[in-house]
């Protein structure tokens, strides 16, 4: 019997496939395969690319047969979010008001991703314009919680954290502006990685909130999240954000934990904690405590202001990155207005609720006379956060925190009450306003058997040392995988 090529990590698919031990074809055709019985409930794509991601998978085993060395992910079945550019296909960011546009031209980080053979599968599920927690503000459909279906997969990147889990590809890219990879990541038991603001290039990433946008993998193993940063990461001219230093390598997996100073956030042990979770993070830490971390507490004692400052300052940001929607240049337009002023009422009447209060927000937010009561003074609150980070970085070399307050939440549950859907990126928020390095792996399950994650936490270009208190932890304890 043949390996199940689905059941294996992108690095493996890799290395197998520059051996020639299987082709690129054979892998495509296995995740397509797992495609067509898992995504009837999943729904994790927006579109499969079959035609396109086998022509490319039959050019790597051409490359291969020609004798021309390939790349590190050679193979490798990717899914992209779809606010990321893929040339010549349709990116929609999930909004009625993106429908029909094409890409022009590849992200940085997707071109990166060709240059090292990889293979895309398919644009990927979101909440409209990343914003949201659920996948329920898609205007398209809802993705499901590969470990429950009648839960949410998280968000907003929850159709590629949702296609990981279900073994439909081994590798996925998202964005997190404010927790959107690692809380789905989270909930559907998989690894997310928040870069450090500046490792991956944004061009070509739809902005949401440009300040706090980063992009990141989805994977099942670390070294997985590890490969696909050193691929993707890296400076890049084209992004005047991108920090002009190297990705890390993947290094070799770490045999203990000696030296590595462990932060636990009085602050994040908090009211509201699922108990199962605060337990699940504390047995972590203990794990990582018998590998030879030592652990201490750490305050970061404006993360309670955290959430309100990101609730000004993204939807700030939103409002102005969004204002380029107008009919005229992108996608949708409603052709049955008659006049200028018209074209534009009609056609930003496409997007839904959620990005239409997000705008209003913003707009109110950044308007004369209330500018420096709201956004300067959520500035200010930001200036804190990282401070606060700062600080304990010089005790700690990484801080350990629950990824999210709850397990993965029923479809329906917070859609009525957007404060209370706000609350499930209460402990990823500071590290986008911080701009520092995170990173959430699964570390056990619930009673009733639904993913719960552990987060880590490290400084400004800190990704090394997320991968080796990870993958310590992930070889004490093995990630918990789905059946079937
Ligand atoms: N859920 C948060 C929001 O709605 C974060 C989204 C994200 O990281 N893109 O803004």
């Amino acid at each position: 019997m043949s390996a199940d090529w689905t059941r294996e990590s992108a690095a493996r698919i890799a290395d197998a496939v520059r051996r020639g031990e299987t082709s690129a074809e054979e892998v495509a055709r296995a995740h397509l395969g797992r495609v067509e019985t898992a995504e009837p409930t999943v729904r994790a794509f927006l579109a499969v690319l079959k035609d396109s991601a086998l022509e490319s998978a039959r050019a790597v085993d051409a490359k291969r047969r020609a004798g021309r060395p390939l790349g590190a992910l050679a193979g490798v079945p990717v899914a992209l979010k779809d606010n990321l550019q893929l040339e010549g296909v349709e990116t929609t960011c999930a909004s009625r008001i993106l429908k029909g546009h094409v890409a022009a031209y590849d992200a940085t980080a997707v071109r990166r991703l060709k240059d090292a053979d990889a293979v895309f599968l398919g644009k990927t599920n979101l909440d409209e314009f990343a914003m949201g927690s659920s996948t329920e503000n898609s205007a398209f459909q809802k993705t499901t919680n590969p470990w429950d279906p009648a839960r949410v997969p998280g968000g907003s990147s929850g159709g590629s954290a949702a296609a990981v889990a279900a073994r439909m590809a081994p590798l996925a890219l998202g964005s997190d502006t404010g927790g959107s990879i690692r809380q789905p990541a989270s909930f559907c038991g998989v690894v997310g990685l928040k870069p450090t603001y500046g490792r991956v290039s944004r061009y070509g990433l739809i902005a949401f909130a440009s300040s706090l946008d980063q992009i990141g993998p989805f994977s099942r193993t670390v070294e997985d999240a590890a490969l696909a940063l050193s691929v993707v990461g890296g400076h890049d001219p084209l992004d005047t954000t991108s920090a002009d230093r190297p990705a890390p390598a993947v290094g070799a997996a770490p045999k203990d934990l000696k030296g590595l100073r462990v932060g636990l956030p009085r602050e994040y042990f908090i009211e509201g904690l699922d108990p199962e979770i605060a337990a699940a993070v504390r047995a972590a830490v203990d794990v990582l405590k018998s590998l030879g971390a030592t652990v201490r507490e750490v305050s970061l004692p404006h993360s309670k202001y955290a959430l309100a400052a990101y609730y000004i300052i993204a939807p700030s940001e939103a409002s102005s990155n969004l204002a380029r929607y107008d009919g005229i240049r992108y996608g949708f337009v409603d052709r049955s207005a008659a006049s200028l002023e018209e074209v534009y009422e009609a056609t930003r009447a496409a997007f839904g609720p959620e990005v239409k209060r997000r705008i209003m927000l913003g707009t109110y937010a950044l308007s004369s006379g209330y500018y420096d009561a709201y956004y300067a003074k959520a500035q200010r609150v930001r200036t804190l956060v990282a401070g606060d980070f700062k600080a304990a970085f010089r005790d700690v070399d990484v801080i350990a925190a629950p990824a999210t307050p709850t397990p993965p939440f029923r479809f329906g549950e917070k859609t009525d009450d957007p404060v209370a859907m706000y609350l499930s990126d209460v402990f990823t928020i500071p590290s986008n306003l911080a701009g520092n390095a995170s990173i959430s792996i699964p570390c056990g399950l619930s009673s009733s058997g639904l993913p719960l994650g552990l987060q880590l936490i490290a400084d400004h270009f800190g990704e090394e040392t997320l991968f080796r208190a990870a993958r310590a932890f992930e070889s004490a304890r093995p990630f918990p995988s789905l059946n079937g």
